[in-house]
């Protein structure tokens, strides 16, 4: 068992695809463990996205990331980050394969309506984030 991170961009919150995301991980077979609705705080985005700090879109996806309501969901199954991971698709939209998130409901890189963990470490460091002790489960 191994619980993971969604998060829903402000994109997907704006074109109203919460509920098909959350469809698309029930139906899967995985567990809904922890959801919210927020506004991201710069700050938590930031460390968030730490790993990406040097990189000439840093700004650019924090800025985005902060520019409207968010849906923060931990997820929980076995090999749910893989999982997970697999169900939202390539980076670049265009890249996506049909079947996965982004795949078929997203075009450019900028605007790629979900993250999801790459590992599980990442996975655990980024639930305590998002989600305060003792919240998911
Ligand atoms: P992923 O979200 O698939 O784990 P990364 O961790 O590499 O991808 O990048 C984090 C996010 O930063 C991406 O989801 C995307 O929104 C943005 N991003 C990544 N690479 C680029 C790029 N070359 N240009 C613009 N935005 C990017
Ligand atoms: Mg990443």
């Amino acid at each position: 068992m191994e619980t993971t991170l969604v998060l829903i961009k402000p994109g997907g919150v704006a074109r109203n695809l919460n509920g098909e995301i959350i469809r698309r991980i029930e139906l899967r077979g995985l567990k809904i463990t922890g959801l919210k609705l927020l506004n991201a705080p710069r700050e938590t985005v930031e460390a968030h996205y730490a790993e990406h700090k040097e990189r000439p879109f840093f700004n650019d996806v924090v800025n985005y990331l902060c520019s409207g309501p968010i849906v923060a969901i931990a997820v929980s199954g076995p090999n749910a980050t893989k999982a997970i991971r697999m169900m939202m698709g390539a980076t670049n939209p265009v890249e996506a394969e049909p079947g996965t998130v982004r795949g078929d409901m997203a075009l450019t890189i900028e605007d790629n309506l979900v993250h999801s963990s790459s590992d599980p470490e990442a996975a655990a460091n980024e639930l305590k984030l998002w989600f305060a002790e003792g919240t998911v489960g």
